[in-house]
């Protein structure tokens, strides 16, 4: 039996992370009737892991510290590709939503006289990031959960119903948007542990929902991030920008297959760990480019004494950036001079004495004990990139969050622009904060001004039951074999190395898959059963898969989270077109080139001219000098 519930609200916010619980913290303050929905139980969500903290140009610990000095950080981080308008109204807004946080009982690490702490990040000018110890996104989801039972509290009180303006329904995925006409009308899915089918009649739906790194067969995601909400906009009409654009992560563990993927953080390294291959070369030291020469020893010595004498020595190679460390770590297994489970070894037990790498690195030690029988004081981990983010998403407005599809908005990592082609950390809490608050408000003032409700079609609801029940009971593929194919062949062919050949013959193998996810069968009831949830997950990540590959073979150059081996230097022609995938009228997806939107005059001189050289053409160029005049 497949009952399907019905519920009416003004706005569907689709994701429990930050973004998706800032989003509805804001529709229901401007007074709408808000469901948040999230695929897990509420409160788990990638933004719970995030740990270095949310940049925020307070210039508490710097005064130097501005939304200007910011804004030129993201930009650079982004190489120039960034959605500016975005960069602008993050950098200026950011603080705000940080104090708005403190507000509502967030407990920020503290200076001395008693300001929001700040720390240092990679990429940021001066110390910015506002953090509570290794925890803040834990902090700022129960900040955001104290906020929704906060006004919770307040309906009650006014309505005698703690529910009557926002509600949660944990463990339910959304499956498809309906429309009514062009206009969004509201959103279907199903219950995971009954597989009862729900249905929100809304004029407006938020979409909230994270990342796509399951399409990966190595990832530091958890299993809920299957790119449903790139998927159900392009689904919906919607646009995709930046596809091409995914953040590796140089040090996931490899081994046992279980746990791959899983972060190893980047302060084991900071800590004096070292990367060998499997001759038991420091092979970072062949990997330093030439940008960086003056900045990294070129000995093992002048490096191991950079941990005791900054001052005097330079950097040992294995800190050089994100980028370039996953990028050499591929080239040593590729070469064949991997780790035995296909990693290379990273370790501290060589380096420090066992009782220091306890009391430095506890989680780090927990997490090997336990997962992979591994004592990171006796041996070396195994470890190997693994796909993290996607700087990729949803095409939006950046004032509003609105999406192509009246009705449809976005924030968060779901959404695209606004880190061009990479982000910086701790510019993703930041992120959510200033586009989950503007989606909100976007989605609010949407709501407000419609003529009439859209209605929810009868037939498009039945179509969504149809799709979402084809997998249960067709003795069709498994599922898993499905998956697993997908995984290797996005990770093998388009992860973060690319050559035309081998992009193209993972779109093949994609287009094939395509075919074959129609045929996916799950045995068993619609009762809490995973294989048929993944068999529904699957059309969401092949297409996405497909929609990063096109973009992929199509830009011919390589800018922060792409790297063509074909095409290995930046060029300013490129970084004037984005790449926008949308759905035809079949299920190919289509990917066209649009202009990039010039910058501001007074954004873009706020750049010096000697840095804009690296990034613009020489069309641009004399532009700017007109303007700078
Ligand atoms: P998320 O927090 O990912 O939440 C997505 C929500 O959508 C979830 O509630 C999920 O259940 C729901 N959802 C998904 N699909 C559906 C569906 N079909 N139906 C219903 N609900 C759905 N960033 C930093 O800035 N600093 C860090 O230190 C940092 N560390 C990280 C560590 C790890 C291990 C990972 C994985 C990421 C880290 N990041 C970090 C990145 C950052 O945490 C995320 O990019 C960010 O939290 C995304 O927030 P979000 O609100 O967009 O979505």
């Amino acid at each position: 039996t497949h009952n399907t519930e019905r519920h009416e609200y003004d706005v569907v916010v689709i994701g429990a992370g930050g973004a998706g619980l800032r989003a509805a913290i804001e529709a229901r303050q401007q007074g709408k009737r808000t469901a948040i929905v999230c695929k897990s139980l509420f409160g788990k969500a990638h933004t719970v892991m995030a740990e270095g903290g949310a940049a925020a140009a307070m210039g508490n610990v710097n005064p130097d510290d501005n939304w200007m000095v910011h804004f030129r950080d993201t930009m650079r981080g982004g190489k120039f590709l960034n959605n500016w308008r975005m960069a602008e109204l993050h950098a200026k807004e950011a603080p705000d939503r940080v104090w708005e946080l403190e507000a509502w009982g967030a407990l920020f690490d503290r200076t001395k006289d008693g300001k929001i702490s700040q720390r240092n990040f990679g990429g940021h000018e001066y110390p910015r990031l506002a953090h509570v110890g290794d925890r803040t996104g834990l902090e700022m989801i129960r900040t955001l959960q104290q906020r929704v039972v906060a006004l919770q509290q307040e309906d009650h009180e006014t309505h005698g119903d703690y529910e009557a303006y926002i509600k949660v329904f944990a463990e339910c995925t959304v499956t498809r948007l309906l429309k009514d006409g062009d206009r969004i009308s509201g959103a279907f899915g199903y219950w995971r542990e009954s597989g009862n089918f729900v249905l929100f009649d809304a004029p407006a739906v938020v979409l909230a929902t994270g990342g796509i790194g399951k399409s990966y067969v190595v990832t530091s995601n958890s299993w809920e991030y299957t790119g449903d909400g790139h998927a159900l906009a392009l689904l919906a009409g919607a646009n995709l920008i930046n596809m091409e654009f995914i953040q590796f992560h140089p040090t996931g563990m490899v081994w046992p297959p279980s746990v791959r993927g899983i972060l190893v953080t980047e302060s084991v390294r900071g800590d004096g760990g070292v990367l060998r291959n499997s001759e038991g070369r420091r092979f970072m030291f062949d990997y330093i480019p030439e940008v960086f020469k003056h900045q990294y020893a070129t000995t093992e010595e002048e490096a191991d004494r950079w941990y005791t004498d900054q001052a005097n020595n330079r950097r040992p190679p294995e800190l050089l950036p994100r980028d370039e460390v996953a990028r050499a770590i591929n080239a040593e297994v590729k070469a064949g001079r991997g780790s035995p489970q296909g990693g290379v070894f990273l370790d501290v037990s060589t380096r420090l004495p066992a009782e220091e790498i306890k009391r430095r690195l506890p989680s780090m030690h927990h997490q090997f004990k336990e997962l992979a029988d591994v004592d990171i004081t006796a041996e070396p981990m195994q470890v190997g990139p693994t796909c993290h983010y996607i700087m990729g998403g949803v095409e939006v407005d950046a004032d509003t969050g609105a999406a192509a599809v009246p009705g449809l908005f976005a924030a968060g990592e779901v959404s695209g622009g606004m880190h061009g082609s990479n982000r910086l950390g701790g510019n993703s809490l930041s992120d959510l904060l200033v586009f989950g608050r503007r989606a909100g408000a976007g989605a609010a003032a949407y709501v407000d001004e419609l003529p009439d409700r859209p209605k929810v079609s009868a037939e498009q609801v039945e179509s969504a039951r149809q799709e979402a029940l084809a997998p249960l009971g067709r003795s069709g593929e498994n599922p898993y074999e499905v998956h697993h194919e997908l995984q290797r062949t996005m990770n093998d062919l388009v992860g973060i190395i690319r050559k035309a050949e081998e992009v193209s013959e993972a779109l093949q193998v994609v287009e094939k898959l395509k075919e074959r996810v129609k045929m996916v069968g799950a045995g068993g009831s619609a009762v809490y059963n995973p294989g048929w949830h993944l068999a529904i997950d699957l059309r969401n990540m092949v297409l996405v898969s497909e929609c990063v590959a096109r973009a992929a073979l199509m830009r011919e150059e390589s800018r922060g989270g792409h790297t063509r081996d074909d095409f290995p230097a930046m060029d300013p022609k490129w970084r004037r077109r984005l790449l926008v995938c949308s759905l035809g009228d079949g299920s190919a997806v289509k990917v066209a080139e649009k202009a990039q939107q010039q910058m501001r005059d007074d954004l873009i001189t706020l750049f010096d001219r000697d840095e804009l050289k690296k990034y613009l053409t020489d069309e641009e160029m004399a532009e700017f000098d007109g303007i700078a005049k």
